[in-house]
């Protein structure tokens, strides 16, 4: 596993982090009191929030699908994985694909901590835990795991769910840019991005609640969210709210305003 300079604080207990707070509202063991409280004031704020957290987690799951079944993808790339929450995306690729490889990448220790759980690969396949952040893209691609396990003459997946709102303007396009540059035509880029279009004061709230808990956070209108996949083909049904994207049987009744994130995926010619 690889250790970036500024990630050797090791677990901060006396501040939330965005990984715990997720886990935390989705119903998950792995935080910190700190991390509850904050999640209680970001549910006072919008009680909406583990709805729409649920759904961005379902839309991982079956674009993860969608790559590894209709357009045969079988390396992944997941940068900003969370916690453990099965099923994971290499228990959904390997399902369609057993020998499919997965890189997850967090910058959060105790993601770290439990990183075991995202190495239970198919005898078959291949998973590794990088611990790395998002905004030194180089030791992602770098590592020892991503030169291992990714083959660049094949096209790849590269997952970034649920991690857009934390990185902010002016580097965001470049730093994607970074992760896509290298991997072949053919691969896919599949994200989801924070935006307030839907129920604008709630989210904004919950998006001030993370900054005063000194986790930055950005929202994003749809020609804002769209404009990362700039020069990408966009696959069906375009840029949508996740529950609207290649919905199943879960997202029958889920109300459009509770959910604050729009996804797609696109493929690189
Ligand atoms: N992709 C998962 C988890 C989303 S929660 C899902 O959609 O279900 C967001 C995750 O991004 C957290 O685990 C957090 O630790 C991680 N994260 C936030 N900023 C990051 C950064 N700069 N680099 C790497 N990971 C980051």
């Amino acid at each position: 596993m690889s250790t970036s300079p500024d990630r050797q604080s090791g677990l901060a207990t006396s501040r939330a982090h965005s990984a715990r707070v997720y886990d935390y509202i989705l119903g998950g063991k792995d935080h910190y009191p700190v991390d509850a409280e904050a999640g209680d004031a970001m549910c006072r704020h919008w009680p909406a929030l583990p709805v729409h957290m649920m759904e961005n987690r379902r839309f991982m799951h079956r674009a993860g699908r969608f790559l590894a079944e209709e357009c045969g993808i079988r390396q992944f790339l997941d940068v900003g994985t969370g916690l453990p929450t099965s099923p994971n995306l290499h228990e959904v690729v390997q399902e369609v694909a057993p020998e499919s490889h997965v890189v997850y990448v967090d910058n959060d220790p105790i993601v770290l901590a439990h990183a075991r759980a995202l190495l239970q690969s198919s005898p078959e396949g291949a998973t590794a835990y990088v611990d790395a952040d998002m905004h030194d893209p180089d030791a992602i691609l770098d590592s020892q795991e991503f030169q291992e396990l990714i083959d660049l003459d094949r096209p790849v997946g590269l997952m970034v769910i649920g991690i857009m709102h934390f990185i902010l303007p002016p580097d965001d396009h470049r730093l994607v840019r970074r992760l896509l540059d290298p991997l072949p035509s053919g691969s896919y880029l599949a994200m989801t991005i924070g935006t307030a279009d839907f129920a604008p004061e709630e989210v904004n709230r919950v998006a001030q609640e993370y900054r005063e808990q000194g986790m930055p956070f950005v929202l994003r209108d749809l020609p804002a969210a769209t404009s990362f996949f700039d020069g990408l083909e966009i696959q069906e049904p375009g840029v949508t709210q996740v529950h609207t994207w290649r919905p199943g049987p879960e997202q029958d009744g889920v109300d459009g305003r509770d959910i604050a994130m729009y996804g797609a995926v696109a493929r690189k010619p």
